[in-house]
């Protein structure tokens, strides 16, 4: 059979451009002289690379971070090639032969990935240095071999492990990249992600990357203000009903009605990213009134008190908060899972 068009989704997930385009502006301008470039890992932190590069391109970002090489044809379809970075660098042949065949700059993080490089015919790639995260990076120790000497360097990157707290391992890290970049003749150098940018202007260097505050997390009380929400989710209410004293609701029963109330199931649950920790004691909103979680989140829906909200009624849409450093408080998890949980069916 041809499919017939899918009625409208009961599920979706939209971006405010206009936000994630001030967002953008608002972190270029913090970032002094040097220019921000724009983390679109991971679909974008969830939000979606179709919607989000675009706009970010068209505001006036000029390079592009992924991790993995399964991600570059989809940012590749908005973005010319020389302005996307993969940031895991490539581990074996065929990672420097995609890279060859594509023209993307793998960014080389060890005397390894530098030899891959090498042997697959060298050429221009970018290089992060770890100066402290002992994560990813080639350590400091390392830059005189011979491996990474030969490399024509791009971009001198390093990644800071604190920078949303006050940390003195920030300017170490600062320090320590300084001293690098004499020994690495590159044509930039970039240290900061979004918390770094609002460290200022020692950890700004050339090109800032950042990603979480592009998308509304707020990493350090610089930002506040400054950065908007991106993301809205609204799921559809599937079912209203009014319950006694006495039921409970939802698996293993963990909540029970101290008197007769309503409760409305709404259709969102953990495998759309909105987790058992956004349970009891978080809320979804109608109309700007908190409907609190009752039960246990299940895969597929989430039940809410809607007592205080007589009117809501099956086929309305709810909104799922994305204020994204109340909901981390509220829920436990941090900013950047908020949102890179969100799942496939939300419509995007
Ligand atoms: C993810 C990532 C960023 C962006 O970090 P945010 O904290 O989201 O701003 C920058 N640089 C590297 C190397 C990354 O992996």
């Amino acid at each position: 059979m041809t499919m017939p068009e899918l009625p409208p989704p009961a599920l979706r997930l939209s971006l405010d451009r206009d936000a994630l385009a001030a967002n953008w502006r608002a972190l270029n301008a913090l970032s002094g002289s040097a220019q921000a470039g724009a983390a679109v890992k991971a679909d974008a932190y969830g939000l979606g690379v179709a919607t989000a590069v675009p706009v970010l391109r068209d505001t006036g970002c000029r390079r592009f971070f992924v991790a993995h090489w399964s991600e570059v044809p989809a940012v590749l379809a908005h973005i010319p090639v020389s302005q996307l970075c993969v940031l895991h660098g490539v581990t074996n042949e065929a990672e420097a032969a995609f890279a060859r065949a594509t023209g993307v700059l793998p960014v080389i993080n060890s005397v390894q990935q530098a030899q891959v490089w090498g042997d697959s015919g060298g050429g221009p790639c970018h290089l992060m240095v770890d100066t402290g995260i002992n994560r990813l990076g080639v350590p400091l120790a390392q830059l005189g071999h011979e491996a990474v000497a030969a490399l024509e360097v791009d971009t001198l990157l390093s990644h800071l492990a604190s920078a949303d707290e006050d940390s003195p391992l920030n300017a170490t890290q600062a320090a320590r990249l300084q001293q690098a970049v004499p020994q690495i003749g590159a044509r930039n150098v970039s240290l900061a992600n979004s918390a770094g940018i609002a460290l200022g202007s020692d950890y700004h260097f050339d090109l800032t990357r950042p990603g979480i505050a592009l998308y509304g997390g707020i990493v350090r009380p610089e930002l506040a203000g400054v950065i908007s929400p991106v993301a809205i989710v609204q799921a559809v209410v599937i079912q209203r009903r009014s319950i006694s004293a006495g039921d409970s609701v939802g698996y293993n029963a963990t909540f029970t009605a101290a008197q007769t109330m309503e409760v409305a199931t709404v259709s969102i649950g953990y495998a759309d990213g909105f987790l058992r920790a956004r349970g009891p004691g978080n809320a979804l909103r109608w109309q700007g009134q908190d409907l609190p979680v009752v039960g246990r989140v299940s895969m597929d829906m989430t039940v809410v008190d809607c007592t205080a909200a007589p009117t809501l009624k099956a086929g309305d849409l709810v909104d799922i908060p994305m204020d994204l450093p109340a909901q981390a408080a509220l829920s436990g998890l941090s900013q950047y899972e908020l949102l890179t949980v969100l799942g496939k069916r939300l419509q995007r």
